[in-house]
């Protein structure tokens, strides 16, 4: 059987199912065919195909979705953003990554990576970025994906064998669902976990890092062509990521940057971590609500006294920078409820962006739960068994590897600027405690 097969399926439970207008806007319609009432929730006819709700349609909730969907589920994703935000992140695509939308893309277009799943998920095509592919080739009514709505709690029924999710639409009603899986997807500050881990610590990594974007034509000619790497007990990244409307022309991309500080917890932590509407935000302040006081007293002064010219001429030109926190998140179980429960992606670890291979941790469990899957997708008690410890040892392998690069980089006692390459031999060191298989 090929990827691209849809198995048969033994009859199973519940499903809910909606419909969208056509600016892809959640219009929820509960279709019927009867209903009854089980512990005030609604509960809707059997079906053929397992139902699963996915809470969180970002990387990791999207590569799951489309590996659900394949398998013969009918998916729902909720996703609390109300827009596609661009983090202005340059994502690299790893192994696990790579070989997921080998797999799994049907679109055989230039991978944009958001539009590239959204497309293969639920037939969203954003003009731009997805070209020449028409939304009937992948569009499936087995997939909707819904923006702003927010899943605020789910609970297993051990009775039923589904899980009951309620969900927070953007005028405060909330609607209930009933599904035979649920995805927490819900990246590293995920409300969902906190069910299974009540007060499991996201934690500082004592820094942080300034990010942002400049139009590649607003640079001097040579800029991007001569960004390096800047090392005094920080460093910088710099790489050309698409401009808009997807465009990767030369001239008319932007200029991505993360620029890595260390700043102890205290007042100069609370400063750069308050919005323009005064709030301290616990983990990131987004493009256009960092204060310009922030701007020119934390960020500029910083850039003239640590970075190279290049370095400093993209953050000079970025008009709304944006800062993240270095976090360290993980949780010691992703399987619950008999399988009726999982978490994936940053929800289970979320790593330091050092490896960049986040995105290769949802692909890895994306690609895993469809090899678990694929024999029996109606028996999702294996997950514990066959999904979880895989999962599990991946998350565990990159987040060693995310905080000891980034403690190397950030505390460590290492003579940078004379030497190199030794965060290069630091790296090849870890990576030869090899790749969980
Ligand atoms: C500085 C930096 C650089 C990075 N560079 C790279 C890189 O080069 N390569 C790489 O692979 N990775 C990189 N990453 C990491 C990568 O961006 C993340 O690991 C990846 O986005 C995780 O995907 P996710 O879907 O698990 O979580 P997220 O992307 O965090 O998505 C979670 C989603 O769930 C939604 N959500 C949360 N709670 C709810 C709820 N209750 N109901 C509904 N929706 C909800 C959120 O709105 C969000 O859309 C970087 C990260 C940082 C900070």
């Amino acid at each position: 059987m090929s990827f691209y097969e849809r198995p048969e399926h033994e009859p199973c439970v519940f499903y809910n199912s909606w419909k969208t207008d056509s600016s892809n806007n959640a219009v929820l319609l509960l279709l019927f065919t009867a209903t009854s009432t089980i512990g005030g929730e609604m509960a809707v006819d059997k079906k053929d195909a397992l139902t699963a709700i996915i809470s969180g349609g970002s990387l990791s909730g999207l590569m799951v979705a489309i590996v659900l969907k394949r398998l013969g589920f009918r998916v729902t994703v909720f996703e609390r953003s109300t827009t596609v935000q661009s983090q202005g992140a340059g994502i690299v695509l790893g192994k696990w990554s790579t070989a997921f939308f080998q797999e799994f893309d049907k679109t055989k277009t230039e991978i944009a990576l958001y539009y590239t799943l959204r497309a293969n998920y639920d037939g969203f095509i954003k003009e731009g970025y997805i070209n020449d592919i028409s939304a009937a080739a992948v569009k499936d009514d087995r997939a909707e994906y819904f923006m702003g709505k927010t899943v605020v709690s789910h609970s297993y029924d051990s009775h039923l064998k589904a899980v009951n999710v309620t969900v927070r639409n953007g005028d405060g009603s909330e609607d209930h669902f009933v599904a035979d899986l649920f995805v927490c997807a819900e990246g590293g500050s995920s409300s969902s976990r906190e069910i299974y881990f009540p007060g499991l610590p996201r934690t500082y990594a004592g820094y942080l890092a300034f990010r942002g974007l400049v139009p590649e034509k607003d640079l001097e000619p040579d800029t991007a062509k001569t960004l390096i790497h800047s090392l005094s007990r920080s460093f910088s990244t710099n790489l050309a990521v698409p401009g808009p409307n997807g465009a990767t022309t030369v001239g008319n991309r932007h200029m991505n940057f993360v620029w890595y500080n260390t700043i102890p917890e205290g007042a100069v932590l609370d400063k750069v971590l308050t919005d323009i509407n005064g709030k301290r935000r616990p983990f990131s302040v987004s493009a256009g609500y960092m204060p310009q006081s922030v701007v020119e007293e934390e960020i500029h002064p910083r850039a003239f006294a640590k970075l190279s010219p290049q370095c400093l001429e993209v953050v000079m030109k970025t008009k709304h920078p944006f800062v993240q926190v270095v976090t360290d998140v993980i949780a010691s179980s992703a399987v619950f409820h008999d399988g009726h429960v999982i978490l994936v992606g940053d929800a289970l670890s979320g790593a330091r962006p050092h490896t960049t291979a986040s995105t290769n941790q949802a692909a890895d469990h994306a690609l895993r739960l469809f090899l678990t899957l694929k024999t029996n997708t109606c028996d999702l008690s294996g997950l514990k068994a066959e999904w979880e410890p895989g999962s599990l040892q991946y998350s565990k392998y990159l987040w060693e590897i995310g905080a000891a690069i980034g403690n190397l980089s950030q505390f460590g006692d290492h003579p940078m600027n004379v030497d190199r390459q030794m965060p290069h031999r630091a790296l090849e060191e870890w990576m030869k405690v090899g790749e969980p298989k």
